[in-house]
């Protein structure tokens, strides 16, 4: 099973993904987790490119979006495929959705080629299940000014109407594919929200 966390910034779902990790190798699940863009050698240098000329100026949308997928291209056939063929349960922070929101209705790229790319680039590879941990944009603005990060701070570049997209774009494709998606209200304690992850979780294993 693959099950992907997804977020603004600041929503938590990292913690929220290390906690689910824990309960899962608790009930005995061989379990991998992976971040993106990264966790494999070439996504790695894709994540530096990215890394550096975020800091600087602009990088083109186009250019954005096939670099996240190439580095997710990697990651799905060098770690995530061989670990579903093992039985494995894979947890991935952020995957091809956050393409669609960030680069595709944040950066306005049109829907189409960004959802064609997107499955070229994972090829049969997609979500079993997706946990959405949603957060009112000031509430992730407010937290992320609190942190630091070495990834596109677009706190810095991108105006509040960016965030309200992303976060309006997650509760759209949440609501578009109601068997994947599951949203959780991220102003809930993380102790609140790790109970209710596993409950969605625990039930759809059974299922
Ligand atoms: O929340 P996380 O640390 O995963 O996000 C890091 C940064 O990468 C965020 O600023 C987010 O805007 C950006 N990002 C992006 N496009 C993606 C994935 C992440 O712009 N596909």
């Amino acid at each position: 099973k693959l099950i992907s966390f997804e977020g603004s910034e600041g929503s938590g779902k990292s913690t929220q993904l290390s906690r689910l990790a824990a309960h899962l190798q608790k009930a005995h699940h061989e379990v991998v987790t992976t971040r993106e863009p990264g966790g494999t050698e070439i996504g790695e240098q894709i994540r530096n490119i990215i890394v550096h000329n975020s800091k600087g100026d602009e990088m083109c949308a186009e250019t954005e979006l096939l670099l996240f997928t190439a580095a997710r291209a990697q990651l799905v056939r060098e770690i995530i495929a061989p670990a579903l063929i093992r039985g494995a349960i894979v947890l991935s922070d952020r995957f091809l959705d956050s393409s669609t929101v960030y680069q595709g209705i944040g950066r306005n790229l049109a829907a189409d080629p960004v959802n064609q790319i997107n499955r070229f680039a994972v090829g049969n590879v997609m979500p079993d299940m997706t946990i959405v941990i949603d957060v009112p944009t000031d509430v992730s603005l407010e937290r992320i000014r609190q942190r630091a990060s070495d990834l596109p701070d677009r706190m810095e570049r991108e105006n509040i109407d960016f965030y309200e997209k992303v976060r309006e774009g997650y509760l759209v494709l949440a609501k578009g594919m109601p068997d994947r998606f599951v949203v959780i209200d991220g102003t809930l304690s993380a102790d609140a929200i790790e109970k209710k992850v596993w409950h969605a979780v625990s039930e759809r294993l059974a299922s």
